[in-house]
């Protein structure tokens, strides 16, 4: 697809963000432009369409933006994953390792529910961190079926092994 070789073109590496060694892929060269943006969100309107999503799951900060807008398009809700000290109410948390140290990732108790099909995304794959812990906060919750998604995942660091998951997990764009 001509449409998303040029959207995937206009992702920008910076060297050495945010530290030395690491080649970060900037994604706000491809959202900043309309025609790149329309179809990021028509192409994975179409991908997700038709699998009855009743909530999409976008962690924390990147992805919100496609997320809530995806959200809108498919009719469904918008629930946050989010980094400690963010959400005010009840939550679950999963600690994860990072390169240096720990995080961990927080969703509020009342977010999901038996009757959801969730569609899980952000901006990026890298390690398997970030969505494995989320997976795990979702996995508290008895939902109907999951679906993950990424903009982008960086093939070369194995995060999809990571994730350790049954469930269908798609990237728009692959590195
Ligand atoms: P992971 O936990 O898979 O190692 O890292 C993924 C998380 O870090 C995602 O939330 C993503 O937003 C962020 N991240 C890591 N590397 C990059 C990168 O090169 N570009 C962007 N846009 N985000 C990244």
């Amino acid at each position: 697809d001509v449409k998303l070789q040029e959207a995937k073109n206009s992702i920008r590496d910076i060297v050495d963000f945010p530290k030395e060694g690491i080649v970060f892929k900037d994604i706000t060269t491809m959202l900043k432009d309309q025609k790149h943006l329309n179809t990021l969100v028509e192409s994975l309107y179409e991908q997700y369409k038709n699998r009855g999503i009743t909530k999409v799951v976008g962690l924390e900060s990147r992805g919100f933006i496609l997320g809530t807008v995806l959200a809108y398009k498919l009719g469904a809700g918008f629930v946050p994953v989010r980094k400690p000290g963010k959400l005010p109410a009840p939550t679950y948390s999963e600690k994860y390792s990072l390169e240096y140290g720990e995080d961990e990732m927080f969703i509020h108790q009342d977010a999901l529910n038996s009757e959801d099909v969730i569609l899980v995304h952000d901006d990026l794959l890298a390690t398997g961190g970030t969505a494995k812990a989320s997976i795990n906060l979702i996995s508290k919750f008895n939902v109907k079926d999951v679906y993950i998604n990424f903009l982008v995942e960086l093939d070369f660091l194995n995060g999809r092994e990571k994730l350790d998951t049954h469930y269908q997990v798609d990237s728009l764009f692959h590195f």
